[in-house]
């Protein structure tokens, strides 16, 4: 799934070429896609234009000439790919070139065409991925129910330690929940906890002071490091011009199990389960 600095990618990316376009047709081929009714969506996006795209956590929100807001999730599997004759920008799981030779294609669950003639598609394998619109209202509360954003100026040290206080659970566990902090899915927890030394099964409540601070810095400083390379690249990631995402290569244990560990040198990364997700550790480097 891709975590913030590839949503992000993608948000900067489809900046680019889908604002200011007059929406002419908007095609539902999988109503299970849109969240609410599928006729209603269509009436509402069809003569409007986006406006502008912003982001929380891993949750797209394009702004609606209408006013409304249409919210993008891409879960699991969902891809956005936007086509202008032989140009293509496209973000999301797995693009491959099959994907964007023959569009629309059987896994084109909504179709969006402008007054140029480009199109932009949501295809999604597994169909976990939504889309929805929403008022201003709506908008405001679903933000709200996500976390503090790392790359916001509401994510200081002082908010950090606030959310930690008095949490029991283990610290990667924290690090993923959306509700407290948005945006950081599995490769950059771990990445994070190596970075601050931590084991990412570490109880919250025996952290000590300057681990929780080291621990804030890493999150800030290795999110805006993937998003300037453009993220990740790890078999389900392409960022929006179907380009692997730079970041692969700065990656310490993500998926480097049995290897040896870059920092120490004398152990090798380990794997274990962490609430439930593969997670990898240094057990020399981090305590
Ligand atoms: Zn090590």
């Amino acid at each position: 799934m891709p975590e913030l600095p590839e949503v992000e990618t993608i948000k900067r990316d489809l900046e680019k070429v889908v604002l200011k376009k007059k929406i002419k047709e908007v095609k539902v081929e999988k109503k299970k896609i849109v969240r609410g009714d599928a006729a209603e969506f269509v009436k509402e996006l069809k003569g409007g234009m986006f406006v502008k795209i912003s982001r929380v956590g891993k949750l797209l929100i394009f702004h609606l000439s209408s006013g409304l807001f249409l919210l993008v999730h891409l879960k699991m599997t969902g891809q956005l790919i936007f086509k202008k004759k032989e140009k293509i920008t496209a973000g999301g799981h797995n693009i491959s070139n099959k994907d964007l030779e023959n569009l629309p294609n059987k896994y084109s669950r909504i179709i969006f065409t402008f007054a140029d003639k480009s199109r932009l598609f949501f295809n999604d394998i597994r169909q976990f991925g939504y889309m929805k619109l929403a008022s201003e209202k709506e908008k405001t509360a679903i933000e709200k129910k996500y976390g503090l954003d790392p790359l916001s100026s509401s994510f200081t040290k002082e908010s950090f330690l606030e959310l930690l206080e008095n949490k029991k659970g283990k610290i990667k566990t924290f690090l993923l929940n959306q509700n407290l902090i948005a945006g950081i899915g599995n490769i950059y927890a771990d990445e994070i906890c190596f970075e601050a030394k931590v084991r990412p099964d570490r109880k919250i409540d025996n952290l000590t002071k300057k681990e929780k601070e080291k621990i804030f810095l890493l999150c800030k400083l290795i999110l805006k490091k993937a998003v300037k390379y453009k993220g990740t690249t790890f078999r389900d990631f392409r960022n929006a011009h179907g380009k692997p995402g730079g970041f692969s290569k700065f990656l310490k244990v993500y998926q480097k199990e049995k290897s040896l560990c870059p920092s120490c040198h004398r152990a090798k990364i380990e794997k274990m389960k962490v609430g439930g997700r593969g997670t990898r550790f240094c057990p020399y480097c981090q305590k």
